[in-house]
């Protein structure tokens, strides 16, 4: 690859990936059964402090099975938020349930204040995602689902690692599902993991990710309900596992790289830099900025502009209300925090051990790119 062409993500290998992979390997064990599976499950149950870690193939089928094994069906609403990447919204989509979206607050997250109006009596659940690193208001929502007696899912796929009250993203929910994609805090090349502290659901999430097969020789091959292939192979658990073991380094690398942005771009007029609360633990898994007005100089413009400069960049997601895909779910509420941001949004290379120098590279062409 071109030695000076800035990509907004890359993975980062440690070292253990080869050699936990060359033992997986050697075993024979290279699909869906095999030590690594278990070990990366408990380490990662561990590492955020739950009973039970459910490894599957990706996170968009992790939340499809969380709703699934919650009952999610046709006819029931799902809150959402409207501000957010797609795959949750997919999911609900796969169980023919209705997303009813929610604007956005001053964290870029789904508003609790918001949600509490939405809930109508088809509401079953709340699907909270935790955008760009910054945890939603998810002790709120805890309590709004407890209060209405709904199912609360979160999507921690950007924010592993994240706290709210100092209590870990991931442990609000039911349910809980993180990506292992390429792009993730910590990845297996494809892959996402289910965490829950209810018994009854892990054993109903490890049943259907795996075909609903019978518990025994004399019932294996009769079913019961509706099940899945979302199973991670050994393989890709082996990566998993030398990637967990350095995950704290990958998120302290995060977390300086978004302090070093911050210094290097708060004296410029017209940048909103990424938000930070008291109440939450930002990991930063993008560092996003939101171009105004007294930029100068518009979101193509700029984005062209470090383009030129071999810089990548990425546009804040389309929301839910302009989604092509949606049509039909219309809403007639309007979601202006949503569309400021998906107006406005850009992020900007950020990945485990990136190189220093790119942040002042990024800051310069910045700087240069308002004249
Ligand atoms: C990446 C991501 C997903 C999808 O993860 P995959 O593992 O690629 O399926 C889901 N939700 C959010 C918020 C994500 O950022």
């Amino acid at each position: 690859m071109d030695k000076e062409f800035q990509p907004v993500a890359q993975p980062h290998l440690w070292g253990n990936e080869r050699i936990y992979l060359d033992e997986a390997l050697e075993s024979g064990w290279i699909s869906s059964r095999g030590p690594f599976i278990e070990r990366f499950e408990q380490a990662f149950a561990e590492s955020i402090g739950v009973a039970h870690a459910i490894s599957v193939t990706n996170c968009t089928n992790a939340l499809h099975l969380a709703l699934d094994a919650l009952g999610i069906g046709p006819g029931d609403e799902v809150i959402v938020p409207d501000f957010t990447m797609i795959a949750p919204v997919f999911a609900v989509l796969y169980q023919r349930a209705t997303p009813v979206p929610i604007d956005a607050d001053e964290t870029w997250n789904m508003d609790p204040d918001a949600v509490a109006v939405a809930i109508t009596p088809r509401t079953r659940a709340i699907l909270a995602v935790h955008t760009y690193g910054h945890p939603a208001r998810i002790d709120r929502l805890r309590e709004i689902a407890d209060e209405h007696n709904l199912w609360l899912v979160e999507d921690a796929a950007e924010a592993h690692g994240g706290a709210v009250l100092g209590r870990a993203v991931g442990t609000f929910g039911d349910i809980a599902c993180f990506s292992f994609y390429a792009n993730k805090l910590i990845t297996t090349g494809e892959g996402g993991m289910i965490i829950t502290n209810c018994d009854e659901l892990a054993k109903r999430i490890r049943w259907k990710r795996s075909m609903c097969f019978g518990s025994d020789e004399e019932s294996r091959f009769t079913h019961e309900s509706i099940g899945f292939n979302y199973r991670m192979t050994n393989l890709q658990a082996a990566i998993g596992l030398a990637q967990l073991e350095n995950a704290a380094a990958a998120l302290g690398s995060k977390l300086s790289i978004a302090q070093a942005y911050d210094a290097a771009l708060g004296e410029i007029p017209g940048l909103t830099l990424p938000p930070r609360s008291t109440w939450a633990k930002n990991v930063f898994w993008v560092y996003g900025v939101l171009i105004q007005d007294e930029f100068g100089r518009s979101r193509v413009e700029l984005q062209q502009e470090l383009s030129s400069h071999k810089i990548e960049t990425r546009r804040f997601f389309t929301p839910l209300h302009r989604q092509p895909v949606l049509r039909g779910n219309g809403s007639l509420v309007s979601f202006p925090n949503a569309d400021l941001l998906c107006e406005r949004g850009l992020y900007l290379p950020s990945f485990p051990c990136m190189c220093a120098s790119v942040i002042q590279r990024v800051a310069d062409a910045i700087r240069r790119a308002r004249r």
